[in-house]
């Protein structure tokens, strides 16, 4: 009991005095807390005092700078009510907790055995403003065909941690880009003066093939690139006395496609290869060298009166038939008849001639039954490059 009296004395004593209550000193109470905040959040930099009594604070409010990773002490001046200041700090520690944004491509592909960078189009940000990189979780073989199910993994500096799958599709890979290295040089001289299965004598003369005095020139024979001797003169005359013919039973022929250069022929067969690829295309278009157009000795036939000759169109017509069957009259041969591509290497032309003269014409009809070149000379006619 003792205690409470001794307590309230003073105060009866002062309002005895007429002095008033407030002014009365009272005790400044202050209570500060460390701050954990996110990068760049708004942070007043009074948040950190918690507790204020009896006080004023003298610091100007304002907000913290939270735009940097890590701690700092925020020093905060409160006056208490008789105007004593004192300072006052805490911790403000600056964190990222957000995880980086990875930009990417969610599909991916290549062709088998071509490598590509992953990496080439992604990125990564952060609220950090750092760099962030970027690495890839999973496995994948470039030489493999197949779908493989890849993250990409972006971690920032705090840890954080984002990703995101995208597929990589390792495709089959094209058929190469053909370049086959072409002959430019004509047959091997090696061969002059060997035989031929049949026993025909092979002659080469500057790459150029003779058998029998006859010149051969297909898959097995080629001529040299700068074997360029135009369209025979002899040829275009004996196949202008054969349109003459042709005319008088209603047939308007002419050579469509007459000499072609080895350049020519390496355009048309490249061209071919790209559109069809290289297996298809040698069943119906000669390697440069391996044409018979080269020789000047061959041609194309056509008729004015049907629109598509140089193709199977041409086969049924009437003109394919009249052609086959008179055309050794003026010393030419069917040369890729129905049937004998394992023989000439090609397919069916209904359209193409080649000039031998009358005799060997006349032997290779054949009455109506064709025989080619090859097998007359017992020759082949395959690529060996
Ligand atoms: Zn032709």
């Amino acid at each position: 009991m003792k205690k409470i009296i001794l307590f309230i004395t003073p105060f009866l004593l002062l309002t005895a005095c007429g002095k008033k209550v407030e002014e009365t000193k009272e005790e400044l109470k202050v209570k500060t807390e460390d701050l954990t905040v996110k990068l760049n959040e708004e942070v007043l930099n009074t948040k950190g005092i918690t507790e204020l009594e009896n006080g004023t604070i003298v610091t100007e409010e304002q907000n913290i700078d939270t735009s940097k990773l890590g701690e700092q002490t925020i020093t905060i001046t409160i006056k208490d009510n008789e105007d004593n200041e004192k300072e006052y700090t805490f911790k403000v520690t600056v964190i990222d907790d957000e995880a980086p944004v990875i930009t990417y491509k969610k599909e991916l592909s290549t062709t088998a055995g071509t490598k590509i960078n992953l990496l080439k189009n992604v990125s990564a940000k952060d609220n950090s403003g750092e760099k962030i990189e970027v690495t890839i979780k999973g496995s994948y073989d470039f030489n493999k065909e197949g779908t493989y199910k890849l993250e990409y993994i972006a971690k920032d500096s705090s840890g954080n941690e984002a990703s995101e799958a995208f597929t990589l599709t390792v495709k089959k890979a094209p058929t190469p880009t053909e370049t086959t290295t072409f002959r430019t040089s004509g047959t091997d001289s090696s061969l002059n003066g060997t035989k031929t299965s049949k026993g025909y004598t092979i002659t080469v003369k500057n790459g150029v093939t003779y058998i029998d005095g006859y010149l051969i020139a297909n898959k097995t024979y080629s001529l040299p690139s700068t074997y360029s001797p135009g369209l025979n003169s002899d040829v275009k005359s004996k196949a202008d006395a054969m349109f003459a013919d042709a005319k008088k039973d209603g047939y308007n022929l002419y050579i469509a496609s007459g000499f072609r250069s080895y350049d020519t022929q390496k355009k048309l067969y490249t061209n071919y290869v790209k559109r069809d690829g290289k297996k298809a295309a040698d069943t119906y278009s000669a390697r440069p060298g391996a044409s018979e157009h080269q020789s000047g000795l061959a041609f194309d036939v056509c008729d004015r009166n049907v629109s598509a000759c140089i193709n199977s169109n041409f086969d049924s017509t009437a003109q394919a038939k009249w052609l086959s069957e008179n055309a050794y009259k003026y010393g030419f041969i069917l040369r890729y008849p129905k049937g004998k591509t394992d023989k000439t290497g090609y397919k069916y032309e209904s359209w193409h001639f080649r000039y031998v003269g009358v005799d060997l014409a006349t032997k290779l009809y054949n009455g109506g039954n064709w025989i080619t070149l090859e097998e007359y000379f017992g020759i082949t006619s395959e690529y060996d490059y």
